[in-house]
């Protein structure tokens, strides 16, 4: 077992933590990174291991380039993956190609694969002072008589199992959240929609490596994604009936028909390229806000805000309600946390939700776009969250 394990560090430092965070991601690394910067002694665990890919098309909007920037991590990341500096929106027919503006550092947006991403956002936590764990299971809250969490059980790399003492855990465990499920954390808003994809990374596409591509007809959508290492993610979306009756039947053909419907020199282009691995699915999930609170315990990222991947905004906002509950944390204000989340989500979300019911058309659907704009853009200006890395 412990050759397997190639020298990693498998065994946390201490019995008794000031955080706990599930989950060593997007939203877990980064809350780990700024709470062990702000001086908390934190450990972040993830059942997963260190640099392991997850399923995401991994656009980053400008919010999320800005945090990573301000925490130092831009430069490494922007190593392995191109630079984004146009959006180009393919409405049917119409081709609309707007500028990304840059700004002092950030030269334009990116989209780095997970395998790179991550395990930069684990460094910086690391470099900060938090200990961070793969391989490590979160098996179970410990409660107080009163129902206050006080520490966790966690089933290590090497099998065996620890209870570990914490004043706050912190769920950044995913849309499945095991820590919101432990303490029954309420859904406070629901959405009412969900879109399906399929996905597939490509090398030699051929398109634009400077460019997020994203192409809409009537009841179907795409998007063409230069990332790290030469590959380009092409993500085809539909709703959930296509995906029922056509996709279960052969995934790949109906990826490469939405592709060509939307783009016949997109779909050539598949043609002609090289694959790199298989198609991948996401047949949905309605979006959802949880309570992001409780005695001894918070959740953040998908845990706690999930919302359909169309508007490509999952890391960004995981990154900010990073920030946000740093923030919480540090002046115990976990009210103003959720309050600040949501009035900060709400707007972008119920634009994303009318977008997922597919009951637009193409003139509909700018309308729906330049609302998730300005809420976006209202999103950047608003510096509530802005925690800088020392
Ligand atoms: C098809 C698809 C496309 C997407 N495209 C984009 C996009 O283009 N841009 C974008 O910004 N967002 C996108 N998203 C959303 C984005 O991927 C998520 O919002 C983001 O990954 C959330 O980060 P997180 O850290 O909260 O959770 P996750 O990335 O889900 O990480 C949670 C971690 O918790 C760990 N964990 C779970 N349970 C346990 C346990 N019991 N013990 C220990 N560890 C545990 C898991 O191993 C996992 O590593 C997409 C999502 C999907 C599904």
């Amino acid at each position: 077992m412990f050759s397997k394990l190639n020298g990693m560090n498998t065994h946390p430092h201490h019995r008794s933590y000031d955080v706990v965070i599930v989950g060593a991601r997007a939203a877990g690394a980064s809350t780990a990174m700024l709470l062990a910067d702000a001086g908390l002694r934190v450990l972040a665990i993830d059942r997963q291991t260190y640099g392991s890919d997850t399923l995401s098309t991994h656009a980053l909007m400008r919010g999320a380039v800005r945090r990573l920037a301000r925490w130092g991590l831009l430069d490494d990341v922007m190593l392995s993956t191109p630079t984004i500096e146009r959006t180009v929106f393919t409405y049917g027919d119409e081709t609309l190609s707007l500028d990304v503006a840059p700004e002092p550092g950030i030269d334009g947006l990116a989209a780095p694969r997970r395998t790179v991403l991550d395990p930069i956002l684990v460094h910086g936590a690391r470099a900060a002072g938090a200990e961070v764990l793969h391989q490590t299971t979160f098996n179970g809250l410990i409660c107080d008589p009163n129902g206050r969490v006080r520490g966790l059980d966690i089933g290590l790399a090497t099998d065996e199992e620890l209870f570990i003492e914490a004043g706050l855990v912190v769920g950044a465990d995913g849309l499945r959240s095991a820590v919101a499920r432990s303490v029954g954390a309420p859904i406070t808003h629901q959405g009412q929609h969900a879109s399906a994809y399929a996905m597939r990374y490509y090398k030699d596409l051929g398109i634009d490596r400077g460019a997020f591509h994203w192409l809409y007809r009537e009841g179907m959508g795409g998007g063409v994604i230069p990332t790290s290492d030469g590959a380009t993610c092409v993500f085809t979306a539909m709703p959930q009936e296509r995906f029922r009756s056509e996709a279960r039947l052969d995934v790949a053909a109906t990826h490469d028909r939405i592709a060509h419907e939307l783009d016949p020199i997109l779909g050539s282009a598949m043609r002609h390229a090289t694959s790199v691995g298989p198609v991948r699915t996401f047949p949905g999930v309605v979006g959802q806000f949880r309570k992001p609170f409780g005695p001894g315990w918070a959740l953040v990222g998908d845990a706690g805000y999930f919302k359909d991947p169309f508007a490509a905004h999952g890391i960004t906002d995981a990154f900010r309600d990073a920030e946000l509950l740093t923030a919480a944390i540090l002046a115990n204000d976990f009210a103003g946390y959720e309050e600040t989340r949501n009035e900060l989500s709400i707007p972008l979300f119920a634009a994303l939700d009318q977008i997922c019911s597919y009951e637009w058309d193409l003139s509909q659907l700018k309308g729906l776009h330049r609302q998730l704009s300005s809420a976006m853009k209202a999103e950047e200006r608003d510096e509530r969250s802005a925690v800088l890395v020392s």
